[in-house]
């Protein structure tokens, strides 16, 4: 493949014939809706542009069938047959992973679960939902939401990533702090093992203790061990109360103080503490155009979310916090939402920073854990070595790099380090890693906080897992999957 110089085609792989598309067919019926074939008829490259590309534009593939079952039934009989025929697959969701986890290396079949989008119960009382894999997120939410309770995972890519992508890469996202991850929230799943096996665990309870936890595995597995096709999950209570504050502050260290403060005194109610440093304000404005919260600039700023059920007590609460920040001098400027759309808008200056970081051409994203003291350093480093090294300018373009930006979930110790690039330069990956993976093992932090490993990170699994689980996982895979047929050249 051109994207991947290094690595070659598995050649136990048997190449897509007429006959294997004929058999799908048979499985899944001819509509275009069903299957997108180019191996038996003339269909133009630009068809697969959107399964074979990733969101980034980084990672491409050169798959010529995309097959879109509509049931657990139909997955089990494809994968059956894809094992059988050693024919290598990519699951894939809405695509918008950011680590080129989700479009094939070479010619891999993409199995697509965007016709899998059912909701098949939900229930008011346990605020347990039970539904496809290919659900989107944001349906999924407003589904719930229409019996006032919310889904426990919030992310900028709502509106195209599917839930049971989000459980295949255990997504974190802007909630956590409250929700807790899906690990804890999923309490089953319906998957299909490469054979065909349907496990049906879809088990709506608490509280199971009996044995190994399977369904484990697949959470944040990226597609190696199988295809999640439903999952079960507890929603929480939806607060009818919610404030979001946007705050400008003049060091990390402030805002360091501002997050112990907001948990002293917030405590229940806080739901979520993002950080945007002002490099990452200033891209979001130039790429969106929309006006930023506040007048001045400030090094830093945060966006502080609660939620809760009594508007009055929460009001209370909040403004206590405030005077207390702004009287202490840990906050210079600040402002609250004062209606649904300005609620809206503070979260875009969160929400939108990512897909601004394209806005120049390219973007470098890190996604780490680093302990709360040290995570703004590894931006200042970043900024420094890239001033040192000659390959950064915001004005001349003959650089690669226009400007390093860092924002993240602050309560989740969860920092996004994005180097936002004019064009993709094998000098700038050079000076980037494994730099930033060093700077981040020698702090016991990890390499991937919540967007996982896909092929971007495969390379460098050892600076966050040891020898001996590394050893582990391939014996899991090779236990669910011995032919190697799930998302290939992948982590694992
Ligand atoms: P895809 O990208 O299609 O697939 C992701 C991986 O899961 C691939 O390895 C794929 O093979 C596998 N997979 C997909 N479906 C299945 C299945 N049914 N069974 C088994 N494996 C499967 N992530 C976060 O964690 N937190 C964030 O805050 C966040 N913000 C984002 C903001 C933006 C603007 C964007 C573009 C992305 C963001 N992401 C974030 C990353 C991404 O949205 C998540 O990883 C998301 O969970 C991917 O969902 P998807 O449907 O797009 O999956």
């Amino acid at each position: 493949s051109d994207s991947y110089p290094d690595l070659k085609r598995d050649s136990r792989f048997k190449k897509v014939t007429k006959e294997d598309v004929e058999h799908f067919r048979s499985v899944l019926g001819s509509s275009e809706a069903a299957i997108l074939d180019g191996v038996t008829n003339e269909t133009g490259e630009e068809d697969f542009e959107s399964f074979n590309s990733d969101w980034m534009r980084k990672y491409r593939g050169q798959c010529r069938l995309v097959l879109k079952p509509e049931t657990t039934e139909q997955v089990s009989k494809v994968l059956k047959y894809c094992n059988e025929q050693m024919l290598a697959v990519v699951p894939q969701g809405g695509n918008s992973g950011l680590v080129g986890g989700s479009v094939p290396v070479f010619d891999e079949i993409i199995i697509n679960l965007s016709r899998m989008n059912q909701v098949r119960s939900f229930d008011d009382v346990s605020g347990v939902l039970v539904a496809e894999s290919g659900v989107i997120l944001q349906q999924a939410d407003e589904h719930v939401a229409k019996q006032s309770h919310i889904f426990p995972l919030d992310l900028g890519a709502k509106g195209t990533c599917q839930i049971g992508a989000n459980v295949a890469t255990n997504a974190g996202g802007l909630r956590l702090l409250r929700y807790g991850s899906m690990h804890g929230n999923i309490l089953g799943l319906e998957c299909v093992l490469p054979d065909g096996t349907i496990m049906d665990d879809l088990s709506k309870l608490r509280k199971n203790n009996t044995g190994y936890d399977l369904k484990q595995l697949f959470i944040g597995g990226e597609g190696t061990i199988g295809i999640i096709t439903a999952i079960s999950i507890l929603c929480p209570q939806r607060s009818n109360a919610v404030n979001v504050a946007y705050f400008g502050l003049e060091s990390y260290e402030k805002v360091m103080e501002a997050f112990k403060e907001a948990k002293k005194q917030l405590g229940e109610i806080l739901s979520a503490f993002e950080l945007m440093d002002a490099a990452s304000q200033s891209l979001y404005h130039k790429a969106s155009g929309a006006k930023l919260p506040l007048e001045a600039e400030h090094p830093f700023y945060c966006l502080i979310e609660t939620s809760g059920s009594n508007t009055e007590h929460d009001s209370e609460k909040l403004n206590a916090f405030l005077e207390h920040v702004m009287s202490e001098e840990i906050v210079s400027d600040g402002v609250m939402a004062e209606s649904e759309t300005q609620v809206q808008s503070l979260w875009a200056c969160r929400e939108g920073i990512s897909e601004a970081g394209q806005h120049w051409g390219g973007v470098y994203k890190y996604d780490l854990s680093i302990p709360l003291p040290e995570l703004y350093e590894l931006v200042e480093d970043a900024r420094k070595m890239f001033e040192g090294n000659g390959l950064m300018s915001a004005e001349d373009e003959s650089f690669p790099v226009v400007d390093v930006v860092g924002y993240g979930h602050m309560g989740d110790s969860n920092l996004h380090l994005n180097v936002a690039v004019r064009r993709y330069d094998k000098e700038v990956e050079k000076a980037l890693e494994p730099w930033v993976y060093e700077w981040v093992a020698k702090r016991q932090g990890s390499i991937s906080a919540e967007h996982g490993l896909g092929i971007a990170k495969k390379a460098y699994i050892g600076y966050s897992r040891s020898e001996t689980m590394i050893k582990l996982m391939k014996q899991v895979k090779g236990l669910f999957d011995p032919n190697g047929i799930m998302n290939p050249y992948k982590y694992i």
